[in-house]
């Protein structure tokens, strides 16, 4: 199988001020001094992309948005396009979070038009997808898992615009994590569908896992067969809690 590098990617969600660069801070001194063997993102709220951006000049730290809309500009309020994520430094956007799709109804169409969106900006897309606890319960997790990265990937994703997160919902926030096995048999499955959609850009796109990851358990998430990183949601908001999952690779 490829060698993939890995990305350990933390999504703010609506949370942080301007004073909460002093997190980014702390977590680029880290950096400085021990070379983790992965690339590190972090995802603000939109108002702080160019605030964090400026804070991580000279630092390895890429920065991201959490959703982008699928157009370029117009008559769209309160939303951000792709492009304006670019422009206020971000290389990366978060698609198709499971909170974006229960709190704002997105389809996976829609997801695949955010996805297209982000590559247009010339943005990677981190598209999510994931399983409820109910789907899981009725044994269809890979039935949803598949359908879901059939409807929200566009044609032309490769692995240098795309990367995949498989967040099971009832993990998300909840302090429940699905045993290694449970996550072996959906990242294996993630993967034999995007080689069999993408052929070699398949093999070395990056699958991460996402849901309750901590620094006390990551060693063991991350040393699961085709995970190739994380997306943490509230171990990402402090420098410390961070640097426990970067620094298990
Ligand atoms: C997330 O929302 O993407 C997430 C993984 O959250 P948490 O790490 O808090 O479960």
């Amino acid at each position: 199988m490829a060698r993939v590098k890995a990305l350990v990617a933390g999504n703010w969600k609506m949370n942080g001020l301007k004073a909460s660069k002093k997190e980014l801070t702390a977590l680029a001194k880290k950096l400085g001094k021990e070379k983790p063997g992965c690339d590190v993102l972090i995802c603000p709220p939109a108002t702080l992309i160019a605030t964090l951006k400026d804070a991580a000049k000279g630092t390895k730290i890429a920065i991201g948005g959490q959703d982008c809309h699928a157009k370029e500009s117009g008559a769209h309020t309160g939303d951000v396009s792709a492009e304006m994520l670019k422009d206020a430094g971000a290389s990366y956007v978060i698609v198709g979070h499971s909170e974006r799709r229960a709190d704002h109804g997105e389809t996976d169409a829609d997801v695949k038009a955010k996805a297209e969106a982000a590559h247009r900006a010339g943005l990677v897309a981190i598209v999510c997808v994931g399983e409820t606890e109910a789907q899981r319960d009725a044994g269809e997790t890979l039935k949803i898992i598949k359908g879901q990265l059939k409807g929200s990937l566009p044609a032309g994703a490769t692995a240098k615009t795309t990367v995949i997160a498989y967040e099971p919902v009832w993990a998300i926030g909840t302090g429940r994590t699905p045993t290694a096995d449970d996550v072996a048999k959906v990242h294996a499955a993630i993967r034999k569908a995007l080689d069999a959609r993408f052929g070699a850009e398949g093999a070395k796109m990056r699958i991460l896992y996402g849901g309750s990851v901590k620094p006390s358990n990551a060693a063991e998430l991350m040393a699961v067969p085709n995970v190739n990183g994380a997306l943490v949601g509230g171990a990402s908001l402090k420098a410390e809690d961070f640097w426990g999952i970067v620094s298990a690779y």
